[in-house]
């Protein structure tokens, strides 16, 4: 984009100058129009001019310098910690199969770290057709420069034509750096993902301005086509048992991190995480007061271990930490019960939890939007219904 002056046009009467937000344009020796490094291309001085003086030239597209029928594939990144597939590795491959499948190409799943070639077993049996393993002293505890360097090497090699990977602390963390090493687009958070047929195409949504449209994000010129996607959003592929698929062990050529970890720390062990909970129950800013948790944290107690979840009101409040936080900024869940006391469902949270198996609202407002996306609604004050529930549970 540049602002162009037509100097033949130019009559010097100054209104360009007049108008421009940034004091980019004066008026030269000649009396004409004239641009300096402060002009942002904004396009207000064109309607200033009278006489058409001004205009704004867009940028003339670049090619990314790739053939896109020269990338092929669905990958997935395989992401485990310590040793262990993270659930989302499963989710995102269901997704990937029906992803392949309409290209009519294989699937892979890419696994990082150190010692860990017996999980390639149970990404087959989740339906990988192909398993890069790379298996180096240097991924042996995550850090996102060593991670990123061997992902990219890989991307490089094979050259997928979409690459997908859980927006995980450690997906968020290293897989945008993949992207600027390869020279691509990445779409965060995807809430859901298809293929063009006519155009081969990766389909990326994912909720914008605030959660109140959702975006469909493709990736036209650059490969791989590169997405996130939270942990629950997709259903884990079933497994079958015995099945297996083509093993590649890589060896890569590593630089030495210039982080290293020392030590990892469980901070929220005492916690359950809301995240793989099959019962929920959910405080919102009608708690009144963080003790109020108190209450919520017995209804849990009285369902065999449920976990805490919270609106953002009650974590913006500083009432309990944002580790329990259900919605577009905090965590996507998907239990078999969800208990939402004192939330009144605007769609930030909608998003987080509309997926659950059963939804009950316990709210005193009857207009309140949850009882939109509710299976059982409870019109009362929190503070009286809880404890019934508690009681009956404990009966
Ligand atoms: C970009 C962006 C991202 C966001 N991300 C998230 C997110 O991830 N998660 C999230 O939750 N929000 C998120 N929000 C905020 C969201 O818009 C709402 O502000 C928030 O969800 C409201 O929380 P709440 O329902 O607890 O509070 P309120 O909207 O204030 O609702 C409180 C409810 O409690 C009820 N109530 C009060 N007293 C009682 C009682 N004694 N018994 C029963 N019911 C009672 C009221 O009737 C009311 O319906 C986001 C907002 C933006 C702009």
């Amino acid at each position: 984009m540049g602002l162009l002056i037509d100097r033949e046009k130019c009559i010097g009467c100054g209104a360009c100058a007049a108008q421009c937000p940034f004091g980019a344009l004066a008026l030269d020796a000649e009396g004409k129009a004239q641009a300096n490094e402060a002009c942002t291309a904004c396009g207000s001085c064109t309607e200033a001019c009278p006489v058409g003086a001004l205009k704004i030239e867009a940028a003339e597209k670049k090619s990314a310098g790739i053939d896109p029928t020269e990338w092929r594939g669905v990958w997935v990144y395989a992401e485990q910690r310590e040793g262990a597939l993270h659930g989302v590795s499963f989710e995102l491959l269901g997704e990937g199969r029906v992803l392949a499948e309409k290209l009519g190409v294989p699937l892979t799943a890419v696994l990082l770290g150190s010692g860990v070639e017996a999980l390639a077993a149970p990404l087959f049996e989740h339906g990988a057709d192909r398993v890069i393993l790379a298996d180096h002293p240097a991924l042996a505890a995550y850090t996102a420069e060593a991670y990123a360097e061997a992902l990219s090497a890989l991307v490089r090699k094979y050259k997928p034509e979409a690459l997908l990977a859980g927006a995980t602390t450690i997906g968020r963390g290293f897989v945008p750096r993949v992207a600027i090493e390869v020279r691509t687009g990445l779409t965060a958070d995807c809430t859901g993902l298809d293929i063009d047929p006519a155009t081969r195409r990766l389909l990326q949504t994912r909720p914008a301005f605030g959660g109140n449209i959702m975006a469909c994000i493709e990736c036209p010129d650059h490969r791989p086509q590169m997405a996130t996607v939270r942990p629950k959003v997709f259903k884990a592929a079933p497994a079958q048992p015995g099945r297996t698929g083509e093993l590649v062990r890589e060896t890569l050529d590593l630089k030495t991190p210039a982080v290293r970890v020392l030590e990892t720390v469980h901070a929220m062990e005492n916690e359950k995480n809301v995240a793989d909970a099959e019962i929920i129950v959910t405080g919102g800013r009608g708690l009144g007061k963080p003790e109020n948790f108190a209450l919520l944290r017995e209804l849990a107690d009285a369902l065999g271990g449920a976990a805490i979840g919270a609106s953002r009101a009650a974590v913006d409040a500083g009432w309990i930490s944002a580790f329990h936080q259900v919605g577009q900024t905090g965590k996507t869940v998907r239990p078999k019960v969800y208990i939402a006391c004192g939330v009144s469902g605007q769609i930030q949270h909608l998003v987080g939890m509309n997926s659950s198996d059963t939804i009950i609202a316990i709210n005193k407002d009857p207009d309140a939007p949850i009882f939109g996306v509710a299976d059982i609604g409870i019109v009362g004050d929190l503070f009286q219904v809880v404890p019934e529930i508690i009681r009956a549970l404990k009966a």
